[in-house]
């Protein structure tokens, strides 16, 4: 694809550091959902600096939406994104993704990994297909969990979140281990989708092989 240039129609905080952005969609960006993009800033300088970020939306909205962490320590395009505003423009070029869904199972993310999973499962969702899915949602706090109100009304009890570094009354405290996934997570045998952090992934990665989950039932992107 070639470069488009996208106008953002709204950008607002989604949890403390992560921003929810909605964009025009020019015809001919089209995508499955669990489909990334590269988004240029469109602004002197940076219009070189293209970063991976996930569609979020449907694929046949008329708009785009991205949820994005943002890293100020980076000094990087994530940083410069906290300073952009509602008819500022973006680029974005190729189209492109590991993660697609290819049956039921178990969604386990970690942070803004749990982007294509959004996707997933509003697409899911919207042809009544949720079925049996389940999302384990791997946090440090409360305020860290995205779209937390949207998935607790779509997965009712197929929604699991685990703090990392918050005690609630709710939610698991800690980090995900093997008897947290054969809990709360759907058979052995079914698709496991994975992504996160590399550090998370390498982990969950290793409790699945130790669980004897599939290679061809593991189906990941790390961020
Ligand atoms: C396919 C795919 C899809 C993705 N989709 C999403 C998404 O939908 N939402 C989302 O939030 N993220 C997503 N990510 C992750 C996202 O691409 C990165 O978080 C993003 O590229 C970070 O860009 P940045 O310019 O802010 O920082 P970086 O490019 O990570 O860093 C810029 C510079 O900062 C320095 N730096 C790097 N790490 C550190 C550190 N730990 N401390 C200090 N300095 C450092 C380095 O010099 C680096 O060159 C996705 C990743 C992939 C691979």
């Amino acid at each position: 694809m070639k470069n488009e240039l996208v106008k953002i129609t709204s950008i607002t905080h989604a949890t403390p550091d992560v921003l929810h952005i909605v964009t025009e969609r020019p015809k001919g960006v089209n995508f499955v959902p669990g489909q990334a993009t590269e988004i240029f800033l469109y602004k002197d300088s940076w219009e070189n600096e293209g970063r991976p970020f996930t569609f979020t939306g449907l694929p046949n909205e008329n708009h785009l939406e991205f949820y994005i962490k943002t890293y100020p320590s980076h000094q990087g395009v994530t940083n410069q994104l906290l300073s952009l505003k509602s008819g500022d423009q973006l680029i974005i070029n190729d189209i492109f993704g590991a993660i697609a869904y290819k049956g039921e199972g178990t969604f386990i993310a970690g942070g803004a990994g749990v982007t294509p999973f959004i996707s997933i499962l509003r697409d899911l969702e919207s042809k009544n297909q949720l079925g049996n899915n389940k999302l384990i949602f791997a946090n440090k706090r409360k305020s860290d969990i995205i779209l937390r109100s949207e998935f607790e009304a779509m997965l009712q009890n197929n929604f699991t979140n685990i703090l990392s570094k918050e005690k609630t009354k709710e939610y698991a405290h800690g980090y995900i281990t093997e008897d947290f996934i054969k809990t709360h997570g759907n058979t052995l045998n079914s698709y496991f989708y994975l992504c996160g952090p590399p550090a998370m992934m390498d982990a969950v990665e290793n409790q699945l092989k130790n669980l004897k989950v599939s290679d061809e039932h593991i189906v990941k992107e790390a961020f």
